[in-house]
């Protein structure tokens, strides 16, 4: 195996760092947690990329979740250019947005109506305002290791205990700003209990990605969605499931559809913007009409239900209706996470597996991971050696143990099989 040559990306790094902070424009994409210079991308398709240096990679990342059918999705690539040819932008209503409105309530029953965003942060920004905006409460609870975007009031990870309360991760949030957010461990919901019998009446929402993935893939355990249903209701807190991630990715309808709970609002972003930057928020009618204009709860954005973008989601969507997407995407998931499993098992590796449909997650210890203190015992220099074992053979893995491996459409066999024969190679240099 020779060393791949990354000089041009090496020299764009340098260049970058010039006019843009540490060169990038999403702090993960630096390699800060696996070490070494980031790829610089030149083009995708299917389940490749090609760098500016010329090299070609198996991806694993997806754009972080939203390809599910991979790069240049020649359909999705069709539509997009015959949206653009009339034009980017109206600021006007159009047809397009009632399309996507009614796909993704249709695949999600919770959501009566729902409002197109830019991001996902933009999404969960929202669903928390208007949560505030109908219970008149301020408290919001959030799980350790759940990942709702940069929102400031959401930028806490809670130090230890069940209550402390919040000190911001990131400077420039002022204390003020989280002093009404409560984090817990996730998957513990005596927890929740304890905190909701406390102070219920002061709690406005609770925020939960429903599997986490965030934090790597942490898959609920049983009855812990239902107990979080079950106490939401009892308060009138309004339940709050960010699938900004999962949504249309571990199935159809999202984790909801696979659990067969109602959250009150529901977050997206990812595939529902078909590789544009889309975000939505929805849910039941009483709580949604209390936005702007129907009621007092302002939210809006100059370039929100983009023509471009909904024609991208639109035709994403229209293509994984057909259920035996997900059927083969099971099947090529189960394929690949059997494969790592196994090479870990025969070389002796620690490892804790994780699966839901098309996310994956490897994490380097040899505990259960259930939590965010449980993920934070992978062996971190071990998954920096993968990764960097991995991307020299010629796949791309999220640089960070703490981040979802995801399958698309565009993955096959071959590129599967030999994503694992690499991995027992690399498993030899551990
Ligand atoms: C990616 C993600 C977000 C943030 O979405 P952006 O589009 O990056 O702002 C929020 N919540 C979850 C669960 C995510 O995975």
């Amino acid at each position: 195996m020779s060393k791949i040559i990354t000089e041009k990306s090496q020299k764009a790094f340098a260049e970058a760092q010039n006019v843009i902070p540490g060169g990038v424009n999403s702090p993960v994409r630096a390699f800060g947690g696996v070490g070494g210079t980031p790829i610089f991308i030149k083009s995708g398709s299917g389940c490749y990329l090609t760098d500016i240096d010329g090299n070609k990679y198996v991806d694993y990342v997806g754009s972080w979740g939203p390809l599910i059918l991979g790069h240049a999705e020649p359909r999705v690539i069709k539509k997009i250019n015959e949206a653009v040819a009339n034009g980017t932008s109206y600021g006007a209503p159009t047809e397009l947005e009632i399309k996507l409105a009614q796909l993704v309530k249709e695949a999600m029953p919770s959501v009566e109506k729902v409002r197109m965003v830019n991001s996902g942060t933009e999404a969960t920004m929202s669903a928390i305002r208007v949560a505030r905006g109908y219970t008149k409460r301020d408290a919001v609870v959030k799980f350790d290791g759940c990942y709702h975007g940069h929102v400031d009031s959401l930028l806490i990870q809670a130090g230890s205990g069940a209550t402390t309360l919040g000190t911001p991760t990131s400077p420039g949030v002022p204390q003020d700003f989280v002093k009404h957010t409560i984090s817990l461990p996730y998957n513990d919901i005596d927890a929740v209990n304890e905190v909701c019998s406390r102070r219920g009446k002061e709690i406005a929402c609770i925020i939960v990605e429903a599997v986490a993935g965030n934090m790597g893939v942490v898959i609920p355990q049983k009855g812990y969605l239902e107990g979080l249903r079950e106490i939401t209701k009892k308060h009138g807190i309004i339940l709050i499931f960010d699938e900004v991630m999962t949504g249309f990715r571990v199935a159809y309808g999202g984790v909801q559809s696979l659990y067969n709970i109602k959250p009150d609002l529901t977050t997206l972003g990812k595939i529902i913007g078909g590789g544009l930057p889309v975000g939505a928020y929805g849910g039941r009618k009483e709580i949604m009409d209390s936005i702007s204009p129907v009621g007092a709860v302002y939210q809006a954005g100059t370039l929100s239900g983009n023509p471009v973008a909904m024609t991208a989601g639109i035709a994403m969507l229209e293509i994984l209706k057909d259920a035996k997407i997900y059927k083969s995407l099971e099947e090529k998931s189960q394929r690949l996470a059997a494969g790592m499993e196994k090479v870990c098992k025969d070389a002796k590796i620690p490892a804790y597996h994780t699966r839901i449909g098309s996310m994956l997650c490897t994490f380097f210890t040899d505990q259960p991971v259930t939590d965010y203190s449980t993920a934070k015992k992978s062996d971190t220099k071990r998954y920096a050696k993968f990764f960097h074992g991995m991307l020299e053979r010629g796949f791309y893995f999220a640089p960070s143990q703490f981040e979802a491996v995801f399958v698309s459409t565009a993955h096959g066999e071959k590129e599967i099989d030999a994503t694992i024969e690499a991995f027992k190679d690399v498993a030899k240099t551990f």
